[in-house]
């Protein structure tokens, strides 16, 4: 029998609060969302923005919670509840000492991912290519906040290999806390872009707030960074100050160390030739775009410096492929007739780093004989006082992918109508659904789709509608 994740008494004692009642033997997981609990976990009482935990507890019993971890000030309103309980002064920082209590005791080589875009990408292309070569622990989605990051640390098995933890913020000072519960030895950045904008006067703003990935890398540990990424001479000269000495790139750059040799695009992926210590690595990549060739490049360094097999995790790449909403192929039968189109759906969010990406991902898709290609694109959002400016330069990258027909959707796309004007058939919509009507009127044999929104514009909606009608 494998040994429980915590034994009820050792979480208590890592939480430093106050048992009530017999602890359990054995706790399997640790959630903080009833309705994803498994039976047997430990339910953390945690206060989000827009929920309390406290409000949830009959929930987490009847989903089989093992104990409770709840705030001493909530205790007086609880009522019996006839599950064990530690109380603590804080939930949140109780689920922080947790984490930090599964690092210590963890021998696992640990990489941290955050960077602009590619985070979860290159965070789920790691867990595969390392899954291939022991057991390895990984952020669930995009678990990459202030309880995203202990929640993922607190879930970290005993005899995990390997952990991948993904690390975001929208403010600087966020990453630094995390970063120092993680203590990774190996630090990712993908690469500093355009996201979060309206909270950062400029880029080099961002780049500072990310910088701060190095200040929790353990001594000796490594920073694996984007060597096309103009940012990236600022990101040494901060690993350096932080006390990172060991540094590694990867990208086209001549210098860098994970160098990409040689790349051909097919319909739906890439073959690359990776130059790593003067030899050569062949990748066969199953997804398509120019940005997974970097996460890739990224996903080989991180690998190889946490001590897996550089050239197993080559061939490991060949079946990982693109996830929901971040470049996942749909090959979809027409609504009423016969033949198919494509789908790429790219609905999870958007920024200009990513649009551009994903653009570029359209381009490359071949439609058949007859088809087209059609860009869905809607709104980019945080992006402040540079919105107008960021959404009307996305007339070069929109014409550059030779679409045949654009849909537009959002108030800020709208400023797009007059650039391009004439060059390329377009139409605007006020909602995602009225889009959707429009493009399955439009849908012809052997188009390639590729839809891409910020999250709360709703495309992943439409994605999922197109989905089930065809
Ligand atoms: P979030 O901050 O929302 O968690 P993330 O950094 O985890 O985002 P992903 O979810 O991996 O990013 O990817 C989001 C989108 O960014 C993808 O759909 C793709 O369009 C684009 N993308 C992924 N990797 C890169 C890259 N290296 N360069 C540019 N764009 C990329
Ligand atoms: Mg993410």
């Amino acid at each position: 029998m494998t040994a429980p994740l915590w034994t009820g008494e050792a979480l208590a004692a890592a939480t430093g609060g106050r048992p009530i009642g017999a602890m359990p033997a054995a706790v399997s997981g640790v959630s903080i969302d009833t309705r994803t609990l498994q039976p047997g976990e430990a339910f953390f009482a945690i206060k989000g923005d827009a929920f309390d935990g406290h409000a949830f507890l009959r929930q987490a019993a009847a989903a089989g919670a093992s104990m409770l971890v709840v705030a001493e000030k909530k205790l007086p309103a609880l009522g019996a509840i006839g599950l064990p309980i530690v109380v603590v002064d804080d939930v949140l920082k109780s689920l922080e000492r947790l984490g930090s209590a599964a690092r210590d005791r963890s021998t696992a080589r640990i990489v941290a991912v955050t960077g602009s875009v590619g985070k979860t990408t290159t965070k789920d292309a790691l867990r595969h290519v390392l899954g291939d070569q022991g057991t390895v622990h990984a952020s669930a989605a995009s678990f990459n906040n202030h309880w995203g990051v202990p929640l993922t640390l607190a879930r970290l098995p005993a005899d995990a290999r390997f952990a991948v933890f993904e690390i975001g913020m929208n403010h600087p000072d966020e990453i630094r806390p995390l970063v120092k519960l993680v203590r990774p030895h190996v630090a990712v950045i993908t690469l500093i872009a355009a996201a979060h904008l309206g909270f950062f006067k400029s880029l080099e703003h961002i780049a500072e707030a990310k910088a701060e990935i190095f200040e929790g890398v353990v001594p000796g540990g490594t920073a694996v960074l984007n060597a096309d990424d103009p940012m990236t001479a600022y990101l040494i000269q901060a690993a350096q100050g932080a006390g990172v000495t060991r540094i590694t790139t990867f990208g086209e750059e001549e210098t860098a160390d994970y160098r990409l040799a040689g790349f051909r695009p097919s319909a739906s992926g890439s073959r690359i030739v990776a130059r790593i210590d003067g030899t050569q690595v062949e990748v066969q990549l199953g997804s398509g775009g120019r940005h997974l060739v970097q996460n890739a490049l990224a996903v080989l360094g991180a690998a190889d410096l946490l001590g897996a097999d550089v050239e197993q995790a080559a061939k490991s790449l060949s079946s990982w492929r693109a996830g929901k909403g971040r470049g996942e192929r749909h090959v979809l039968p027409l609504l009423g007739g016969s033949g198919e189109w494509t789908l790429i759906d790219e609905s999870y969010n958007a920024n200009p780093a990513s649009m551009r990406a994903a653009l570029a991902l359209l381009a490359q898709g071949a439609p058949g004989p007859s088809g087209r290609r059609i860009a869905v694109l809607g709104d980019m959002l945080e992006l402040g006082e540079f919105s107008s400016d960021l959404h009307a330069e996305l007339a070069g990258p929109i014409l550059d992918a030779h679409p045949d027909l654009v849909l537009l959707c959002g108030p800020e796309m709208k400023g797009l109508d007059g650039a391009l004007e004439r060059l390329v058939r377009h139409e605007w919509f006020a909602t995602p659904d009225e889009l959707r009507e429009s493009l399955v009127r439009h849908l012809r044999q052997g188009d390639v789709v590729m839809a891409k929104a910020s999250k709360s514009i709703g495309f992943s909606k439409i994605v999922d509608d197109l989905i089930r009608i065809h």
